[in-house]
């Protein structure tokens, strides 16, 4: 049985992965971290740990593993006192810096840790067709679309996807730069060439499209997660696969022996 502690745990995401975590049949759920705030409103009477104090949790519920659904700076503490004590980060909390990836991948060293900008297995295979996608096509726009509380721009996962794209390529997209622009940032945020244009609206939940265009053709990829539990399968692959890493990896693609 993997020890499991989730932070984040009384948010959006953070709920979904108790529930995933509770229903697996090796896992077990040790410990719930939130907010002070959160956890005054937390359910009472359950089996684990719910607490606002992680460093205390940890000691208390000697978790293996961390999943962090939260916020990014907070996600980056977490992390790094999660590794002081010894316990694997799984991270699926977007919008860290290099800097912070940067001090997580240092003390990651020698005992294993993940982070995934999507844990969606749909959109994790979109991201490998589009790396196959910019090495044929010159042009391409990502644009991807959002529930309206979500606080980064562009998604970690688009951001992840332009990156991929670009490196796969060697060489910047060729782009149309308006010669006007009647409002600033009209053609959206721009990365090696390639167009970023984000959506954020209520009833969405996390959609990514890939356009490719070249003469006389249109290559559209496109995921749709309509629910949050098409994020599950790809934690619980990732609290499996943490077990057996001694430092920082990076996507979910590196797990799933895509080549
Ligand atoms: P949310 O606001 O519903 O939940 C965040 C939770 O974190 C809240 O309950 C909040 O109180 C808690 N929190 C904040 N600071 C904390 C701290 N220091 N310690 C413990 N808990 C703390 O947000 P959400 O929709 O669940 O999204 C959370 C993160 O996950 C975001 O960064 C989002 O972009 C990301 N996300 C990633 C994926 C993926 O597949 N990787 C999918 C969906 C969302």
């Amino acid at each position: 049985m993997i020890r499991v502690a989730v932070a984040g745990a009384l948010g959006r995401m953070g709920s979904e992965v108790i529930r995933a975590v509770s229903l697996a049949d090796d896992m077990e759920l040790v410990a719930a971290v939130d907010v002070p705030q959160a956890v005054e409103k937390a359910p009472s009477g359950v089996a684990y740990l719910i607490s606002s104090d992680l460093k205390h949790a940890v000691e208390q519920a000697k978790p293996e593993v961390l999943v962090d659904f939260t916020v990014a700076d907070a996600a980056c503490a977490n992390a790094i006192t999660a590794l002081g004590q010894g316990v694997r980060p799984v991270i699926g909390t977007t919008g860290m810096s290099a800097d912070q990836l940067g001090e997580i991948e240092a003390k990651a060293k020698g005992v294993g840790a993940f982070i995934a900008p999507n844990f969606a297995i749909g959109a994790v295979l979109m991201g490998y067709f589009a790396k196959i996608g910019a090495r044929y096509f010159d042009s391409a726009e990502i644009i991807e679309l959002h529930h309206d509380q979500k606080i980064d721009a562009p998604s970690g996962t688009a951001f992840k996807m332009a990156q991929d794209m670009a490196r796969e390529r060697g060489k910047a997209f060729a782009t149309n730069v308006p010669e006007k622009e009647a409002v600033p940032g009209g053609r959206g945020a721009e990365w090696e060439g390639l167009r970023l244009h984000s959506v954020r609206l209520p009833g969405l939940v996390a959609h990514h499209e890939v356009i490719f265009g070249a003469q006389g053709q249109i290559l559209t990829l496109r995921h749709d997660s309509t629910d949050r539990a098409s994020f599950m399968p790809g934690v619980l692959i990732a609290i499996r696969e943490v077990m057996k890493l001694d430092k920082l990896v990076v996507g979910l693609d590196n797990l799933l022996s895509l080549s």
